[in-house]
């Protein structure tokens, strides 16, 4: 498509919008040559006064950083935009209603390959925000895909290893074994799919696993792609 140029709303964190930026590159097809591009424009907000706001429970603050951002995108010449985290999508209809171009919501995405697998139930992995709440596994219902929740002491533990570790770049071997751990124990329990429903997972776990896995950063990045070309 002509002019056409993906908006990323970054920063949620620096670590999810740095494989957001790999997989855009890594995956995009078609362009003029093996050196070809997808046009793009990534705002990164200050992680930190989201993370403040989250705490506190402040979801009308983050709608309005995260509404700006977009304002900022559309005028920069983005055509279409992603919020470049899925716990971030308890906002998706402030930044939809703040910008006049197309915002793709990373849980259609998530359903839509879900579905497309043969499958009907995921395996609900991210923040404590997203998985205690309903924005997400309502979402998903509407759309045909049952979510199966971790234990509340593995929510928990998901949630220290997210704020503790991922976003701020580090990553270990322990944490990569829990995260298989509660992945396998959510598919004991009837989820035909993991999910890794946190932009920073793809960090612990990837999509050629021995079991279904759905990387919601690719599925993302599958579908701005799709939406540029
Ligand atoms: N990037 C994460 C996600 O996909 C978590 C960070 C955040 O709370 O925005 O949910």
């Amino acid at each position: 498509m002509r002019d056409a140029r993906i908006g990323l709303i970054g920063g949620l964190s620096w670590e999810s919008t740095s494989s957001y930026y790999r997989y855009l590159n890594e995956m995009f097809e078609g362009g003029l040559n093996e050196w070809s591009q997808p046009p793009l424009i990534i705002d990164s907000v200050d992680f930190g006064s989201i993370v403040t706001m989250q705490q506190k429970g402040d979801w009308d603050g983050t709608g309005e950083v995260l509404a700006d951002s977009a304002r900022r995108l559309e005028r920069a010449g983005a055509t279409v935009l992603g919020i470049g985290a899925n716990t971030m999508h308890v906002n998706f209809d402030v930044v939809r209603d703040a910008v006049s171009i197309p915002v793709i919501d990373v849980r259609d995405e998530i359903a839509r390959e879900v579905l497309a697998l043969g499958h009907s139930s995921i395996a609900l992995l991210g923040t404590k925000y997203l998985i205690d709440a309903t924005f997400y596994s309502d979402r998903l219902a509407s759309l045909g895909v049952v979510s199966v929740r971790p234990s509340t002491e593995q929510t928990n533990r998901l949630q220290t290893i997210i704020f503790d570790e991922l976003t701020r770049g580090i990553v270990t071997n322990d944490s990569r074994r829990y995260l298989k751990a509660v992945a396998l124990s959510c598919l004991n329990q009837g989820a035909q799919v993991v999910g890794l429903c946190c932009t920073e997972f793809g960090l612990l776990m990837n999509e050629e696993a021995s079991f279904p896995v759905i990387d919601s950063t690719k599925a993302h990045v599958r579908a701005l792609l799709k939406a540029i070309a």
